[in-house]
């Protein structure tokens, strides 16, 4: 594959192995791929990524249905991406919704929220084959008070770009290609693109010079910048350059997921569901949650 003139090609910093997976209450068998623990200088503005990789769920017709129950968030938002199955949420705000296949839902926790995250009532009776990924972008310093809310972004409004050649296709959650420009909106510039290249095809990508980038490779195996990473790896590339040119093995169409953004380089302190700057703030994350400013869960009877 030839580059462009004066694009110089990101370098692959690392190419991770699947983690080890654990389940997030009883709904979401998790890798986590990576998170805000450490390496946060990598992948900001993205915080966190959980993939739950294909699988499939027996019908639950009678049993409580599987998800994960009523917890807050401060300081950043959740991006929750549907490939398969269906997700039920319901908010402190009253707010509630489903999430199908092929939708993603934007969540600004902002200054805070509370909610819970459910397989929907159909796919708890039905069953069937589910894959989710939840990625937590943050929020700069000065919006990270924001009022909480939604975007809902259905999977007819994200526009779908075919890439030249017949190499594949971008549906564009955020950011902009080609002049197409994804739904979300964001508080700093980013692109959240779920790419799919067809086996044996190639494709450049070129990001922004200065921009982190992430991919999640969810099928495949794909060669980037020269680099090979298979199914369920995780490639992190540099601020450097911005040339990003994919190659899909012969034999099966690759997925990923890309993740790319402006960074957010200020000063970072987390705890569990709180995303803030510094300990000051943390320590009141806690203390307004105890105080109830989070709200609460009244909605339990819409939820069933
Ligand atoms: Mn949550």
């Amino acid at each position: 594959m030839t580059s462009a003139a004066n694009t110089p090609l990101k370098s692959v910093l690392s190419v991770l192995e699947q983690p080890r997976s654990n389940w997030i209450g009883d709904g979401f068998r998790v890798y986590d791929m990576f998170n805000y623990r450490k390496d946060t200088e990598l992948h900001t503005p993205f915080l966190l990524l959980h993939y739950t990789a294909p699988m499939q769920f027996e019908p639950n017709p009678h049993a409580e249905r599987r998800g994960v129950g009523d917890h807050p968030h401060r300081g950043f938002e959740t991006v929750t991406i549907v490939y398969d199955g269906e997700v039920e949420h319901r908010d402190s705000t009253g707010a509630g919704g489903i999430i199908a296949r092929g939708d993603v839902q934007w969540m600004t926790a902002g200054g805070g929220i509370m909610h819970k995250e459910l397989h929907s009532q159909a796919f708890s009776e039905k069953g069937g084959p589910f894959e989710m990924v939840q990625l937590w972008v943050n929020l700069p310093a000065k919006s990270k008070m924001t009022p909480a809310r939604y975007q809902n972004i259905t999977a007819g409004s994200i526009a779908e770009v075919a890439l030249p050649n017949d190499a594949g296709r971008v549906r564009v959650i955020a950011g902009e290609l080609q002049g197409n420009k994804g739904p979300a909106q964001t508080h700093t510039p980013m692109h959240v693109w779920d790419v799919r290249l067809h086996a044996g095809k190639t494709a450049a990508l070129p990001q922004p010079a200065g921009w982190t980038l992430t991919l999640l490779v969810q099928s495949g195996t794909v060669s980037v910048n020269g680099e090979t990473a298979q199914c369920g790896q995780l490639v992190t590339l540099g601020r450097d350059g911005s040339g990003l040119e994919l190659q899909a093995q012969a034999g099966e169409d690759v997925r990923l997921l890309l993740m790319a953004g402006e960074p957010i380089d200020e000063p970072l302190v987390a705890s569990g569901p709180f995303v803030m700057n510094s300990k000051a703030e943390i320590a009141q994350a806690v203390s307004d949650f105890n105080s109830g400013k989070f709200g609460s869960m009244n909605a339990e009877a819409s939820v069933g």
